[in-house]
């Protein structure tokens, strides 16, 4: 009894080291890579993000003008968005939201689009 109270009047006085998430959410740390987001009407199909994901977590069909995405493989490294050449994928500053499926994200653009160049 007497060993805990220290501990006890500390827990009691001093902040906490953890919060009521979801009450209470941290605010995300500079330059954190959080969910990826692709842009559909810039994406081009090329199937560049496909091929360098390490987590084989993309897959495109340019026949279909698919992208698709498995939120639950990646990793959110980042290297995506480095390489897409339509700069369509980018990565929000904020940490994907809990779910309570495992769910994959499909997209659909138009077949045959291409990059719009800015001058
Ligand atoms: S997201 Fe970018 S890299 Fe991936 S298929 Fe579309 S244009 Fe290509
Ligand atoms: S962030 Fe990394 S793991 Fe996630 S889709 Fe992009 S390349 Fe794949």
């Amino acid at each position: 009894m007497f060993k805990m109270t220290p501990n006890v009047l500390r827990n009691l006085f001093f902040p906490k080291a953890t919060r009521r998430y979801p009450l209470e959410v941290r605010a995300p740390f500079e330059n954190v890579r959080g969910a990826l987001m692709n842009d559909i009407e810039k994406c081009t199909f090329c199937s560049a993000c496909a091929l360098k994901c390490p987590s084989q977590c993309i897959a495109v069909d340019k026949k279909a003008a698919t992208w698709s995405y498995d939120p639950f493989a990646c990793v959110f490294c980042g290297i995506c968005v480095e390489i897409c050449p339509a700069e369509s994928l980018h990565q929000k500053p904020e940490y994907r939201l809990p779910v309570a499926q495992r769910e994959s994200i499909l997209l659909k653009g138009e077949p045959g689009q291409k990059i719009e160049k800015s001058s």
